[in-house]
């Protein structure tokens, strides 16, 4: 859609609420004079008060929307920004709901965390009942959303409370998996052929963990969490993961870790051999992601394995004990209906494992499933199979810990961390609610260092191996700045 704005430069702003309102269309910014389908988005200064108005203009009818704020309200340049953004797209949304534009999922929020503002609001010191009602009256959202970020506040909240100013969550990126999947954004194309690359890979990892061992130490950080993502770590061999955890145990002072996760997402990469390894390293929690537990909607995705292979692994997992367990489940995948989700939701609830995530398929350009041409929910069938998750993990005694959005994901929905009985895994709950820093190392890895007062610095390792192992004096230098951004 074209995207006229005058009085302001806000087009982060604009381009936020043009993807929630009209997730299809993306932004144009042309020259000369507004003509054809567009927005307009004007900001105008007055006396008091600040008015943003939206002209929305659609197959030749004009729409409306206004927002405005008191300027007694704007304390500093930071809060000005905040709420003339703020403005500008409430004018935008109202414009396209007169127009008939269907309310999105979450009303006028926009971003990736819809729940920080609820988490502000409590961290004011507002009642839980106060503080619901002001969030969906400020954000036009419904309760029932409103209710599920309470809950993530609170697990927020409460994590918050055990935390220590120097305690930090390590994170290891070991982005290998044996095939990719039709929807991944996380490794190469030619993840398979990058197999080869495993050993240099390695080798450059341990030099970036040697080297951040350093940096934790000199500035008396402490783990409290590791997690080891990617890709699927579970495609390294046993003797891999062992010498890798062995590198970790020595380089970092482990003794205050909470929890360790590995992701064995790929239930054909889970041994018995490994789970050991990983068992007598310390790890106390693994993933095993079914994604679903339909055979022909695995093959459309291109998982290589069927939904007995995750009930195979799952044994494998509960044979070798003490670990708790994730499962990752995505609503929106190609062929499924909300039958398929339902059943695959019961078989796994049945297993009942400590954590269940739920994702929302994000549409991502380029990606295997937006190319392909198996069909895919609709946006309404999407809802009902979120609906039905929802509904079904509550009352199977289930509560949502962690919650955020991606760009794209179908139907405007969200992906939600569950668990039972108080297993929240506490790196999620830290990089969602950014409690603390989060120190990562690896190919595809972010750095993400809480600074005080909402500043954030993120530092980023090359995503795929080849890059990663080429550039590894540059990634070592990266993270030697931490001491220098955290002194
Ligand atoms: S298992 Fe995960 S990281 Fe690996 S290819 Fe599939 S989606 Fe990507």
């Amino acid at each position: 859609m074209k995207l006229f704005l005058f009085g302001h430069d806000y087009r982060y702003a604009a381009e936020q609420m043009l993807l929630t309102l009209f997730p299809d269309e993306r932004p144009e910014y042309p020259q000369g004079k507004p003509e054809g389908d567009r927005a307009e988005l004007c900001l105008n200064e007055g006396a008091l008060k600040y008015t943003a108005v939206c002209r929305l203009f659609l197959n030749g009818s004009e729409f409306r929307g206004r927002a405005s704020v008191q300027k007694s309200k704007i304390t500093d340049e930071l809060s000005k920004a905040k709420y003339l953004q703020r403005i500008i797209k409430f004018s935008f949304y109202r414009a396209a709901l007169k127009s008939g534009r269907p309310k999105p999922v979450w009303g006028a929020l926009t971003g990736i965390r819809p729940g920080k503002l609820l988490s502000n609001l409590l961290e004011a010191g507002m009642g839980d009942r106060a503080a619901l009602s002001k969030f969906m009256r400020d954000n036009d959202v419904s309760r029932e959303r409103a209710l599920l970020c309470l809950y993530t506040a609170h697990a927020g909240l409460d994590c918050a409370r055990t935390l220590d100013s120097r305690d930090i969550c390590l994170y290891i990126g070991i982005p290998f998996c044996p095939t990719r999947c039709s929807y991944c954004s996380f490794v190469s194309q030619s993840v398979q052929k990058s197999m080869k690359l495993i050993p240099a890979y390695l080798e450059a990892l341990y030099r970036e963990i040697d080297a951040t061992a350093e940096v934790v130490k000199s500035l008396s950080l402490r783990p409290i969490s590791v997690y080891m993502g990617g890709g699927t770590p579970t495609t390294l061999s046993a003797q891999e993961l062992h010498e890798l955890c062995s590198k970790l145990e020595t380089a970092f002072d482990l003794a205050s870790v909470r929890e360790y996760t590995v992701e064995a997402g790929r239930p054909d990469t889970i041994t018995k051999e490994k789970l050991e390894t990983l068992k007598i390293h310390g790890v106390t929690r693994v993933s095993v992601n079914p994604q679903t537990m339909e055979d022909a909607v695995l093959e459309a995705i291109g998982r290589k394995h069927t939904a007995q292979d995750v009930l195979n692994a799952l044994k494998i997992v509960s044979d070798v004990g003490g670990f708790e367990i994730n499962m990752d489940l995505i609503a929106g995948l190609p062929l499924d209906t909300p039958e398929t989700f339902g059943k695959t939701l019961d078989t796994v609830l049945a297993l009942y494992p400590e954590n269940i995530t739920v994702h929302t398929l994000a549409l991502k350009k380029g990606s295997g499933i937006m190319l392909g041409n198996t069909p895919r929910p609709s946006a309404e069938d999407v809802g009902s199979m979120i609906d039905h998750a929802n509904s079904a993990l509550f009352k199977a005694g289930y509560k949502p810990y962690y919650l955020y959005r991606q760009k794209y994901m179908s139907g405007g929905f969200e992906n939600i961390g569950w668990q039972r009985s108080h297993t929240e895994n506490i790196y999620n709950i830290c990089i969602m609610e950014e409690l603390c820093s989060i120190i990562s190392m690896g190919g595809g890895a972010s750095t993400k260092l809480c600074l005080g007062s909402g500043r954030i610095e993120r530092i980023f390792d090359p995503k795929y191996p080849a890059e990663y192992i080429d550039s590894i004096e540059k990634v070592i230098a990266d993270k030697r700045k931490i001491i220098e951004l955290m002194s």
